[in-house]
Order: structure tokens, then C-alpha cells, then sequence
């Protein structure tokens, strides 16, 4: 298994940059949609038929602007203390959705009793990042499993797939900026989720084979007050 691990990457002025442009495009993004919709709602007769497509094309701007800001602001706004595992199966029932899609089977299966402190939010986005690139990844039948357990005064996050894996060269590129091999890729997505774990003081390691598969792991300290 090749294996990458990440280190401290600081884009901090692109980022400032990022956020400032995304933050002004999404409010007149914003606007446009409305009147879609109102376009939409009053079109009986169907006069429009590319309204659907306008709005799904709106929607992924948005999703491209959300990916930019989150990319911007890896900062820590509001800690808490909060059980992982329970978090997690809340990720997993939250992509149910798409992985049904996908006819992927998404599988969870957590230690319980592990306890972190960090900005609830932040990690959401992280991890949503990760399970995603994990169910695009596998082909229908595939399998994806999201586990937690205890390493020492760390916590574990493997999120695996049986995916398309990924080359050395491959897997030397993730997480670099704009670095997407999907269609309607940003390639922002992992750089959002190293960004962010980075930011929590965690690591992230990827090991992954082409046709095999690919295995991400996070390690992020778990709360001193809960054991470990
Ligand atoms: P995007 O998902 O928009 O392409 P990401 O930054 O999330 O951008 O991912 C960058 C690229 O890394 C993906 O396009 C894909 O080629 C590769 N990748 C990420 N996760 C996996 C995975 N679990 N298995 C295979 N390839 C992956
Ligand atoms: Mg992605």
C-alpha cells in the first residue's frame, strides 16, 4: 500500500482572497435563484422547460462557493466537547442518500464512549469531504465503511473504500490545490478536509491501491477529561 502523510500547508492570503470573492458572488447568486424559483413556481405551462437545469447549475455554483469558503477559514469558531461515535453515525445516516445512489453499501461501526473537543462544524465538513471522495470513488456494489476506535490518547476515523484507488502519482497530488480527476470536480474538497483536521492539531494518512481501494485515516486527540 503506497501511504501519503500530511503536514502543515499554509495557503493562508489565497485563502483570505477565496473567501472575500466567494463571500460577495453568493449573495447576487442568491438573488438569481429566487426569481428562478418564482419563475418556476409560476410556469404552468411549462414555457421554460431549462428552468430545472438553470437551478441545478445555480446549485452547484453554491456548492462551489461553500467548498471556497470552507477552504478559506479552517479556523476553530465554537468548541465542544461531544461523543464521536454518535457524531459519526450521524455522518453515516446523513450520506445514506447518496450512497444508495451509488448502490454503495455504507457501513458504520464505532467505539463507543470516545469523547473530543473541537468545533463541531468544522469536522462535519471534514468528514463529509472524505466519506464523499469515498462513495464517488466505488463502483455500484462497492462497499465504503466508516469505523472508530481508540488509539491511545488518539481517536481513529478509517473511512475505506473498495474504490478505484489511486495511483503513486496519484495519491501524490491529492489535497493539492484544484487537483480533481471527476468531470464536475473542484478538487477543493480534500484540501478543505486537511485544512481543517490540520487546524484541529490531527493528522490525516491515505493509503490506497488502484482497483483495490482506497483507506483514509484520521487521528485527532481525544478529550483529556474521558479516559485515554
Ligand atoms: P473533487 O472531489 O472535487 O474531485 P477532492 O479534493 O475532494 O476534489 O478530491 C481530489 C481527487 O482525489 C478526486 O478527484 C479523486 O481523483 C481523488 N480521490 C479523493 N478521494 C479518493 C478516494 N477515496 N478514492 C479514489 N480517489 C480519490
Ligand atoms: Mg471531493
Amino acid at each position: 500500500m503506497q501511504e501519503k502523510i500530511f503536514r502543515a500547508e499554509k495557503l493562508n492570503t489565497l485563502g483570505e482572497m477565496a473567501a472575500s470573492i466567494a463571500h460577495e458572488v453568493r449573495n447576487p447568486l442568491t438573488v438569481v435563484k429566487g426569481f428562478l424559483q418564482l419563475m418556476q413556481a409560476d410556469d404552468r405551462q411549462g414555457k421554460f422547460p431549462y428552468l430545472p437545469l438553470v437551478l441545478s447549475e445555480l446549485d452547484r455554483a453554491e456548492a462551489i462557493i461553500s467548498d471556497y469558503l470552507n477552504f478559506a477559514k479552517p479556523k476553530l469558531e465554537k468548541m465542544e466537547v461531544f461523543d464521536l461515535g454518535e457524531f459519526l453515525d450521524d455522518m453515516v445516516q446523513l450520506l445514506n442518500p447518496l450512497s444508495i445512489k451509488k448502490s454503495v453499501a455504507l457501513t458504520g461501526k464505532m467505539e463507543t464512549g470516545i469523547q473530543i473537543r473541537t468545533d463541531r462544524n468544522k469536522l462535519r465538513q471534514a468528514v463529509i469531504n472524505l466519506m464523499k471522495n469515498a462513495i464517488e470513488a466505488t463502483p455500484p456494489g462497492g462497499r465504503v465503511s466508516v469505523t472508530l476506535s481508540a488509539a491511545g490518547t488518539e481517536a481513529e476515523i478509517k473511512i475505506s473504500d473498495t474504490g478505484k484507488g489511486m495511483t503513486t502519482e496519484q495519491l501524490a497530488r491529492i489535497g493539492s490545490l484544484y487537483y480533481s480527476t471527476k468531470e464536475e470536480g473542484t478538487g477543493l474538497g480534500t484540501m478543505v478536509s486537511l485544512s481543517i483536521i490540520e487546524a484541529m492539531g490531527g493528522k490525516t494518512v491515505y493509503a490506497s491501491q488502484p482497483g483495490v481501494g482506497t483507506e483514509v485515516k484520521v487521528f485527532l486527540k481525544r478529550n483529556e477529561s474521558h479516559g485515554g
